[in-house]
């Protein structure tokens, strides 16, 4: 079954392809199916951008397609960025974005914080569902690792031991992450 993922993100198209390919599907980006639109994310919650997201695809080519609109929350910035993980703050690089948070809980002993996966599933008829996982943690003192995308190095989950996400092999990520944890939420719903 092909799905069109309405992201040119790299990193997430990667996971998307990780996960789902094995089992059957075929991902394609945005970009690979020739659309260059830009989504207004305007919304106030990971799930309704997720909707504005796969929306805008599902119009366009009427077929199946999914969105996945994520981010960070770190408790001891109000949970921010949240839904602003993309561009915190104005700030467009993984790495500006990263030494903006490390430098904002500098002396902060709450780094609790949290990662949402909201994937916007619409079939070829139009009909809409909506999954969501999410992965607990902390955020480290300093950046590690080279794996992964975003905030991957500074972010710590519960199972890691003390590692950061970007120096775990692919496969923990697909194992415990928001995302992960959304897709096997899609799969069940696709299997019934
Ligand atoms: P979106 O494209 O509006 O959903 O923005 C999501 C942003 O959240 C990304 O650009 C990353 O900065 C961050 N993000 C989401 N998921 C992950 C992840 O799995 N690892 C690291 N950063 C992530």
């Amino acid at each position: 079954m092909d799905l069109i993922v309405a992201s040119n993100n790299k990193g997430k198209i990667k996971e998307y392809k990780d996960i789902l390919e094995p089992l059957g599907f075929t991902i394609f980006s945005q970009s690979e199916k020739n659309i260059n639109i830009e989504v207004e994310e305007n919304g106030t919650t990971f799930e309704e951008n997720a909707i504005l997201k796969a929306q805008a695809i599902y119009e366009r080519l009427h077929t199946a397609v999914i969105s996945d609109d994520s981010g960070l929350e770190v408790e001891a910035l109000n949970n921010e960025p949240g839904i602003y993980s993309a561009r915190y703050k104005g700030i467009q690089s993984d790495e500006g974005k990263r030494k903006e948070i490390l430098k904002e809980l500098e002396n902060i002993d709450n780094r609790k914080a949290k990662f949402t996966c909201c994937i916007c599933y619409i079939d070829e008829f139009g009909n809409k569902n909506l999954f969501k996982g999410i992965w607990n943690g902390n955020i480290a003192f300093k950046e590690e690792g080279t794996n992964g995308f975003g905030y991957d190095p500074i972010f710590i989950s519960e199972e890691a031991n003390g590692m950061t996400t970007a120096c775990m092999p692919d496969k923990f990520k697909e194992t415990y992450s928001h995302r992960a944890k959304a897709v096997n939420q899609l799969l069940d719903f696709l299997k019934k």
